[in-house]
Protein backbone atom coordinates (compact mmCIF):
# COMPACT_ATOMS: atom_id res chain seq x y z
CA UNK A 1 0.00 0.00 0.00
CA UNK A 2 1.58 3.34 -0.77
CA UNK A 3 1.10 5.81 2.33
CA UNK A 4 4.39 7.68 1.73
CA UNK A 5 2.38 10.00 -1.14
CA UNK A 6 0.46 12.01 1.44
CA UNK A 7 1.95 14.08 4.08
CA UNK A 8 0.81 12.35 7.42
CA UNK A 9 2.63 14.89 9.62
CA UNK A 10 0.79 18.59 8.13
CA UNK A 11 -2.59 15.64 7.54
CA UNK A 12 -3.02 15.27 11.12
CA UNK A 13 -3.39 19.19 12.03
CA UNK A 14 -6.44 19.25 10.13
CA UNK A 15 -10.14 19.45 10.97
CA UNK A 16 -11.76 16.12 9.39
CA UNK A 17 -13.07 15.55 7.47
CA UNK A 18 -12.05 17.74 4.54
CA UNK A 19 -10.48 17.36 1.08
CA UNK A 20 -7.11 17.11 -0.10
CA UNK A 21 -5.90 18.33 -3.88
CA UNK A 22 -2.76 17.28 -5.15
CA UNK A 23 -2.25 20.04 -7.10
CA UNK A 24 0.81 19.13 -8.67
CA UNK A 25 -1.23 15.47 -10.32
CA UNK A 26 -4.05 18.15 -11.33
CA UNK A 27 -1.68 20.48 -13.19
CA UNK A 28 0.22 17.60 -14.44
CA UNK A 29 -3.43 16.08 -16.56
CA UNK A 30 -4.20 19.32 -17.46
CA UNK A 31 -0.51 19.56 -19.31
CA UNK A 32 -1.12 16.14 -20.32
CA UNK A 33 -4.49 17.02 -22.06
CA UNK A 34 -3.65 20.36 -23.36
CA UNK A 35 -0.58 18.38 -25.14
CA UNK A 36 -3.32 15.43 -26.51
CA UNK A 37 -5.95 18.00 -27.57
CA UNK A 38 -3.29 20.25 -29.66
CA UNK A 39 -2.23 17.02 -31.61
CA UNK A 40 -5.46 17.84 -33.50
CA UNK A 41 -6.68 20.75 -35.35
CA UNK A 42 -9.90 22.05 -33.74
CA UNK A 43 -10.36 20.47 -30.42
CA UNK A 44 -11.42 22.74 -27.94
CA UNK A 45 -11.21 21.63 -24.05
CA UNK A 46 -13.63 22.97 -21.80
CA UNK A 47 -13.95 21.40 -17.88
CA UNK A 48 -17.27 21.23 -16.62
CA UNK A 49 -17.47 22.74 -13.41
CA UNK A 50 -20.46 20.77 -11.82
CA UNK A 51 -17.08 17.94 -11.19
CA UNK A 52 -15.64 20.54 -8.65
CA UNK A 53 -16.15 24.51 -8.44
CA UNK A 54 -13.99 24.64 -5.50
CA UNK A 55 -12.53 28.16 -6.24
CA UNK A 56 -8.47 26.62 -6.06
CA UNK A 57 -9.27 24.71 -8.64
CA UNK A 58 -11.34 26.65 -10.73
CA UNK A 59 -8.07 28.61 -10.79
CA UNK A 60 -5.46 26.22 -11.77
CA UNK A 61 -7.50 25.29 -14.65
CA UNK A 62 -8.11 28.64 -16.16
CA UNK A 63 -4.62 28.92 -15.76
CA UNK A 64 -3.80 25.93 -17.89
CA UNK A 65 -6.44 27.53 -20.83
CA UNK A 66 -9.26 25.31 -21.12
CA UNK A 67 -13.15 26.74 -21.31
CA UNK A 68 -15.95 25.98 -19.34
CA UNK A 69 -18.88 24.35 -19.34
CA UNK A 70 -21.86 25.22 -17.00
CA UNK A 71 -25.11 23.87 -15.90
CA UNK A 72 -26.59 26.72 -13.59
CA UNK A 73 -26.44 30.74 -13.08
CA UNK A 74 -24.30 29.76 -10.29
CA UNK A 75 -21.84 27.75 -12.03
CA UNK A 76 -21.52 31.30 -14.97
CA UNK A 77 -20.63 33.24 -11.84
CA UNK A 78 -18.47 31.22 -10.42
CA UNK A 79 -16.77 31.51 -14.29
CA UNK A 80 -16.68 34.62 -14.45
CA UNK A 81 -14.80 35.59 -10.44
CA UNK A 82 -12.33 32.77 -11.24
CA UNK A 83 -11.64 34.79 -14.95
CA UNK A 84 -12.65 32.47 -17.77
CA UNK A 85 -13.29 34.18 -20.59
CA UNK A 86 -16.64 34.31 -21.73
CA UNK A 87 -16.26 33.85 -25.03
CA UNK A 88 -15.15 30.19 -23.48
CA UNK A 89 -18.15 29.87 -21.70
CA UNK A 90 -21.08 26.59 -22.65
CA UNK A 91 -24.21 26.19 -20.91
CA UNK A 92 -26.27 23.92 -20.76
CA UNK A 93 -29.31 22.34 -18.98
CA UNK A 94 -32.96 21.14 -19.61
CA UNK A 95 -34.28 24.13 -17.13
CA UNK A 96 -32.83 27.14 -17.46
CA UNK A 97 -34.28 30.15 -15.84
CA UNK A 98 -34.81 33.42 -17.19
CA UNK A 99 -32.57 35.09 -15.04
CA UNK A 100 -29.92 32.16 -15.79
CA UNK A 101 -30.38 32.88 -19.62
CA UNK A 102 -30.13 36.94 -18.74
CA UNK A 103 -26.73 36.16 -16.94
CA UNK A 104 -24.90 34.24 -20.06
CA UNK A 105 -26.71 36.96 -22.74
CA UNK A 106 -25.30 39.43 -20.61
CA UNK A 107 -21.50 37.76 -20.31
CA UNK A 108 -21.86 37.25 -24.54
CA UNK A 109 -21.01 33.32 -23.68
CA UNK A 110 -19.80 31.46 -26.99
CA UNK A 111 -22.87 28.96 -26.60
CA UNK A 112 -26.52 28.33 -24.69
CA UNK A 113 -27.00 24.50 -25.56
CA UNK A 114 -30.62 24.05 -26.00
CA UNK A 115 -32.11 20.93 -25.15
CA UNK A 116 -35.82 22.42 -26.01
CA UNK A 117 -38.10 24.49 -28.55
CA UNK A 118 -39.87 26.25 -25.50
CA UNK A 119 -36.11 26.64 -24.06
CA UNK A 120 -35.31 28.27 -27.68
CA UNK A 121 -38.47 30.66 -27.76
CA UNK A 122 -37.59 32.14 -24.18
CA UNK A 123 -34.09 32.65 -25.31
CA UNK A 124 -34.63 34.33 -28.70
CA UNK A 125 -37.46 36.65 -26.76
CA UNK A 126 -34.91 37.46 -24.02
CA UNK A 127 -32.14 38.25 -26.23
CA UNK A 128 -34.55 40.42 -28.16
CA UNK A 129 -35.33 42.50 -25.04
CA UNK A 130 -31.67 43.39 -24.66
CA UNK A 131 -31.01 44.04 -28.42
CA UNK A 132 -28.66 41.06 -28.63
CA UNK A 133 -28.36 37.77 -31.07
CA UNK A 134 -27.83 34.15 -28.52
CA UNK A 135 -25.34 31.87 -30.03
CA UNK A 136 -27.19 28.15 -29.56
CA UNK A 137 -26.52 24.76 -30.27
CA UNK A 138 -29.00 21.90 -30.04
CA UNK A 139 -28.62 19.26 -27.80
CA UNK A 140 -29.33 16.20 -30.02
CA UNK A 141 -30.38 12.91 -28.25
CA UNK A 142 -28.09 10.52 -30.11
CA UNK A 143 -30.31 7.31 -28.50
CA UNK A 144 -26.56 5.75 -27.62
CA UNK A 145 -26.10 3.95 -24.52
CA UNK A 146 -23.22 4.09 -22.50
CA UNK A 147 -22.02 0.83 -20.60
CA UNK A 148 -22.13 3.26 -17.00
CA UNK A 149 -24.67 3.12 -14.22
CA UNK A 150 -27.88 3.59 -15.08
CA UNK A 151 -28.38 7.18 -13.08
CA UNK A 152 -25.52 8.26 -14.96
CA UNK A 153 -26.60 7.44 -18.90
CA UNK A 154 -27.76 10.45 -20.49
CA UNK A 155 -27.86 9.77 -24.56
CA UNK A 156 -30.65 7.73 -24.57
CA UNK A 157 -34.79 8.02 -25.80
CA UNK A 158 -35.82 7.92 -22.09
CA UNK A 159 -33.22 10.15 -20.53
CA UNK A 160 -34.94 13.69 -19.88
CA UNK A 161 -31.91 15.41 -21.68
CA UNK A 162 -31.94 17.18 -25.13
CA UNK A 163 -34.04 16.94 -28.27
CA UNK A 164 -35.10 14.09 -30.74
CA UNK A 165 -32.12 13.50 -33.13
CA UNK A 166 -34.86 12.77 -35.65
CA UNK A 167 -36.49 16.49 -34.76
CA UNK A 168 -33.18 18.03 -35.96
CA UNK A 169 -33.97 19.61 -38.94
CA UNK A 170 -37.22 20.68 -38.04
CA UNK A 171 -35.85 22.54 -34.80
CA UNK A 172 -33.03 24.18 -37.06
CA UNK A 173 -35.68 25.49 -39.62
CA UNK A 174 -37.67 27.24 -36.80
CA UNK A 175 -34.71 28.72 -35.09
CA UNK A 176 -33.45 30.09 -38.79
CA UNK A 177 -37.18 32.48 -38.54
CA UNK A 178 -36.18 33.59 -35.01
CA UNK A 179 -34.29 37.14 -35.51
CA UNK A 180 -32.61 37.13 -32.23
CA UNK A 181 -30.63 33.35 -32.36
CA UNK A 182 -27.89 32.22 -34.33
CA UNK A 183 -27.94 28.12 -34.47
CA UNK A 184 -23.83 27.35 -34.55
CA UNK A 185 -23.49 24.35 -33.24
CA UNK A 186 -24.75 20.59 -32.08
CA UNK A 187 -24.28 19.51 -29.06
CA UNK A 188 -23.85 15.78 -27.32
CA UNK A 189 -23.27 14.42 -24.00
CA UNK A 190 -24.08 10.83 -23.47
CA UNK A 191 -23.24 9.78 -20.45
CA UNK A 192 -20.05 9.69 -17.41
CA UNK A 193 -17.66 7.34 -16.27
CA UNK A 194 -17.68 5.72 -19.81
CA UNK A 195 -14.08 3.63 -19.92
CA UNK A 196 -15.22 1.41 -23.43
CA UNK A 197 -14.13 3.52 -26.16
CA UNK A 198 -16.89 1.69 -28.40
CA UNK A 199 -19.71 4.34 -26.92
CA UNK A 200 -17.68 7.13 -27.92
CA UNK A 201 -17.33 5.41 -31.29
CA UNK A 202 -20.96 4.90 -31.63
CA UNK A 203 -21.65 8.59 -30.83
CA UNK A 204 -19.03 9.72 -33.52
CA UNK A 205 -20.70 7.49 -35.61
CA UNK A 206 -24.31 9.11 -34.60
CA UNK A 207 -23.05 12.45 -35.66
CA UNK A 208 -21.36 11.47 -38.51
CA UNK A 209 -24.77 10.29 -39.85
CA UNK A 210 -26.78 13.61 -38.79
CA UNK A 211 -23.67 15.96 -40.06
CA UNK A 212 -24.21 13.90 -43.90
CA UNK A 213 -28.35 14.76 -43.43
CA UNK A 214 -27.80 18.15 -42.55
CA UNK A 215 -24.94 18.75 -46.14
CA UNK A 216 -27.98 17.22 -47.67
CA UNK A 217 -29.61 20.86 -46.95
CA UNK A 218 -26.84 22.61 -47.41
CA UNK A 219 -26.54 23.21 -43.46
CA UNK A 220 -22.84 22.76 -42.10
CA UNK A 221 -22.73 24.28 -38.56
CA UNK A 222 -19.81 26.04 -36.73
CA UNK A 223 -18.70 23.58 -34.18
CA UNK A 224 -19.32 19.80 -32.55
CA UNK A 225 -19.69 19.41 -29.15
CA UNK A 226 -19.41 15.74 -28.03
CA UNK A 227 -19.56 16.55 -24.17
CA UNK A 228 -18.14 14.57 -21.46
CA UNK A 229 -17.85 11.18 -20.16
CA UNK A 230 -14.30 10.51 -19.93
CA UNK A 231 -14.44 7.64 -16.65
CA UNK A 232 -10.98 7.29 -14.73
CA UNK A 233 -9.94 3.76 -12.92
CA UNK A 234 -11.43 3.92 -9.01
CA UNK A 235 -9.65 0.55 -8.48
CA UNK A 236 -6.50 1.82 -9.39
CA UNK A 237 -6.19 5.66 -8.22
CA UNK A 238 -1.79 4.76 -7.85
CA UNK A 239 -1.45 2.84 -10.65
CA UNK A 240 -3.73 5.07 -13.36
CA UNK A 241 -3.43 8.62 -11.74
CA UNK A 242 -4.20 10.11 -15.21
CA UNK A 243 -7.24 8.52 -17.86
CA UNK A 244 -5.55 8.07 -20.92
CA UNK A 245 -6.79 11.18 -22.60
CA UNK A 246 -4.52 9.92 -25.78
CA UNK A 247 -6.87 7.14 -26.58
CA UNK A 248 -9.72 9.37 -25.93
CA UNK A 249 -8.81 12.47 -28.31
CA UNK A 250 -7.60 9.69 -30.95
CA UNK A 251 -10.64 7.93 -30.61
CA UNK A 252 -12.55 11.30 -31.93
CA UNK A 253 -10.10 12.36 -33.96
CA UNK A 254 -9.98 8.86 -35.88
CA UNK A 255 -13.79 8.71 -36.30
CA UNK A 256 -15.35 11.85 -36.22
CA UNK A 257 -15.33 13.39 -39.46
CA UNK A 258 -15.21 17.33 -38.79
CA UNK A 259 -15.56 19.16 -41.93
CA UNK A 260 -13.06 22.16 -42.90
CA UNK A 261 -13.08 25.03 -40.50
CA UNK A 262 -15.30 23.24 -38.27
CA UNK A 263 -14.18 22.80 -34.07
CA UNK A 264 -15.18 20.03 -32.14
CA UNK A 265 -15.61 20.72 -28.68
CA UNK A 266 -15.36 18.83 -25.39
CA UNK A 267 -16.64 18.92 -21.94
CA UNK A 268 -14.69 16.75 -19.19
CA UNK A 269 -15.17 17.11 -15.65
CA UNK A 270 -14.54 13.48 -13.81
CA UNK A 271 -11.33 12.57 -15.72
CA UNK A 272 -9.91 16.32 -14.98
CA UNK A 273 -10.28 16.48 -11.26
CA UNK A 274 -11.48 12.95 -9.51
CA UNK A 275 -7.83 11.41 -8.78
CA UNK A 276 -6.34 14.72 -7.62
CA UNK A 277 -8.88 14.32 -4.51
CA UNK A 278 -8.81 12.26 -1.53
CA UNK A 279 -11.72 12.58 1.30
CA UNK A 280 -9.89 12.69 4.89
CA UNK A 281 -11.94 10.76 7.63
CA UNK A 282 -10.98 10.19 10.99
CA UNK A 283 -11.77 6.77 12.77
CA UNK A 284 -14.24 7.25 15.66
CA UNK A 285 -14.74 4.13 16.88
CA UNK A 286 -14.77 0.58 15.99
CA UNK A 287 -18.04 -1.61 16.61
CA UNK A 288 -17.75 -5.05 16.58
CA UNK A 289 -21.51 -6.58 15.56
CA UNK A 290 -22.57 -10.08 15.86
CA UNK A 291 -21.34 -11.18 12.22
CA UNK A 292 -19.00 -7.99 11.42
CA UNK A 293 -17.21 -5.08 12.83
CA UNK A 294 -17.74 -1.82 11.70
CA UNK A 295 -15.24 1.33 11.06
CA UNK A 296 -16.76 4.36 12.00
CA UNK A 297 -15.35 7.63 11.02
CA UNK A 298 -16.57 11.37 10.93
CA UNK A 299 -17.52 11.59 7.26
CA UNK A 300 -20.58 11.40 6.38
CA UNK A 301 -22.63 10.87 2.49
CA UNK A 302 -23.31 14.94 3.51
CA UNK A 303 -18.75 14.77 2.85
CA UNK A 304 -19.17 11.97 -0.49
CA UNK A 305 -22.76 11.13 -1.43
CA UNK A 306 -21.28 8.76 -4.51
CA UNK A 307 -20.90 5.63 -2.58
CA UNK A 308 -25.04 6.32 -1.06
CA UNK A 309 -26.06 7.56 -4.65
CA UNK A 310 -24.73 5.32 -6.97
CA UNK A 311 -23.40 2.31 -5.17
CA UNK A 312 -19.63 4.07 -6.34
CA UNK A 313 -16.66 2.44 -5.34
CA UNK A 314 -13.79 4.45 -3.51
CA UNK A 315 -10.73 2.74 -3.06
CA UNK A 316 -9.74 3.43 1.38
CA UNK A 317 -7.04 3.11 2.86
CA UNK A 318 -5.77 3.53 6.54
CA UNK A 319 -2.90 5.78 6.26
CA UNK A 320 -2.12 5.53 10.32
CA UNK A 321 -1.68 1.93 10.42
CA UNK A 322 1.27 -0.65 9.04
CA UNK A 323 -0.53 -3.51 11.48
CA UNK A 324 -1.90 -6.70 9.59
CA UNK A 325 -5.23 -6.68 7.58
CA UNK A 326 -8.55 -7.23 9.15
CA UNK A 327 -12.27 -6.93 7.25
CA UNK A 328 -14.64 -3.59 8.41
CA UNK A 329 -17.73 -2.13 7.16
CA UNK A 330 -16.86 1.65 6.67
CA UNK A 331 -19.92 3.65 8.18
CA UNK A 332 -20.37 7.52 8.53
CA UNK A 333 -22.42 9.06 11.25
CA UNK A 334 -25.92 10.10 9.62
CA UNK A 335 -28.65 8.60 10.87
CA UNK A 336 -29.42 6.77 7.31
CA UNK A 337 -29.07 3.06 6.07
CA UNK A 338 -27.20 4.05 3.12
CA UNK A 339 -24.26 6.13 4.74
CA UNK A 340 -21.87 3.51 3.86
CA UNK A 341 -18.78 4.11 2.10
CA UNK A 342 -17.34 0.05 1.94
CA UNK A 343 -18.89 -3.14 2.94
CA UNK A 344 -16.20 -5.91 3.63
CA UNK A 345 -12.72 -4.15 2.57
CA UNK A 346 -9.58 -5.06 4.49
CA UNK A 347 -8.06 -1.88 5.87
CA UNK A 348 -4.36 -2.60 8.05
CA UNK A 349 -5.90 -2.86 12.01
CA UNK A 350 -8.08 0.11 12.70
CA UNK A 351 -8.06 2.32 16.26
CA UNK A 352 -9.30 5.24 17.00
CA UNK A 353 -7.99 8.43 15.63
CA UNK A 354 -6.47 6.99 12.60
CA UNK A 355 -6.81 8.96 9.59
CA UNK A 356 -8.31 7.08 6.68
CA UNK A 357 -8.13 8.24 2.85
CA UNK A 358 -11.17 7.79 0.67
CA UNK A 359 -9.73 8.07 -2.55
CA UNK A 360 -10.36 9.61 -6.52
CA UNK A 361 -12.77 11.74 -4.41
CA UNK A 362 -11.86 14.90 -6.24
CA UNK A 363 -15.17 14.61 -8.73
CA UNK A 364 -18.28 15.05 -7.65
CA UNK A 365 -17.35 15.01 -4.57
CA UNK A 366 -16.69 18.29 -2.41
CA UNK A 367 -19.62 19.88 -4.98
CA UNK A 368 -22.62 17.72 -3.63
CA UNK A 369 -21.84 18.06 -0.39
CA UNK A 370 -24.61 19.24 1.67
CA UNK A 371 -25.82 20.05 5.49
CA UNK A 372 -28.07 17.62 6.47
CA UNK A 373 -28.22 16.88 9.67
CA UNK A 374 -27.03 20.12 10.70
CA UNK A 375 -23.19 19.01 9.53
CA UNK A 376 -20.74 21.93 8.69
CA UNK A 377 -19.72 21.18 5.34
CA UNK A 378 -15.93 20.33 4.24
CA UNK A 379 -13.15 22.26 3.72
CA UNK A 380 -10.94 22.17 0.74
CA UNK A 381 -7.53 21.86 1.07
CA UNK A 382 -4.39 22.35 -1.93
CA UNK A 383 -1.14 20.22 -1.53
CA UNK A 384 0.80 23.14 -2.01
CA UNK A 385 -0.76 25.23 0.67
CA UNK A 386 -0.80 23.69 4.06
C1 LIG B 1 -21.93 16.36 -16.43
C2 LIG B 1 -21.71 16.89 -17.78
C3 LIG B 1 -20.44 16.86 -18.34
C4 LIG B 1 -19.22 16.27 -17.64
O1 LIG B 1 -19.31 14.91 -17.49
P1 LIG B 1 -18.05 14.06 -16.93
O2 LIG B 1 -18.52 12.68 -16.96
O3 LIG B 1 -17.76 14.55 -15.56
O4 LIG B 1 -16.91 14.30 -17.87
C5 LIG B 1 -20.27 17.39 -19.59
N1 LIG B 1 -21.32 17.94 -20.28
C6 LIG B 1 -22.56 17.98 -19.76
C7 LIG B 1 -23.65 18.59 -20.55
C8 LIG B 1 -22.80 17.45 -18.51
O5 LIG B 1 -24.04 17.50 -18.01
Amino acid sequence: MTKGQFPIGKLNNIQTPFYYYDSELLRETLRVINNEAKKHEGFCVHYAIKANANPKILRIIREAGLGADCVSGGEIEACIKTGFPSSKIVYAGVGKSDWEINLGLDNDIFCFNVESIPELEVINQLAAAKGKVARVAFRLNPNVGAHTHANITTGLAENKFGIDMHDMLRVIEEASVMTNVKVVGLHFHIGSQILDMGDFEALCNRVNELQLELERHRIVVEHINVGGGLGIDYQHPNRVPIPDFKLYFDTYAKKLKLRPGQTLHFELGRSVVAQCGTLFTRTLYIKKGKIKQFCIVDAGFTDLIRPALYQAYHKIENISSDEPAETYDVVGPICESTDVFAKQIDLNCCHRGDLLAIRSAGAYGEIMASQYNCRRLPQGHMSDEI
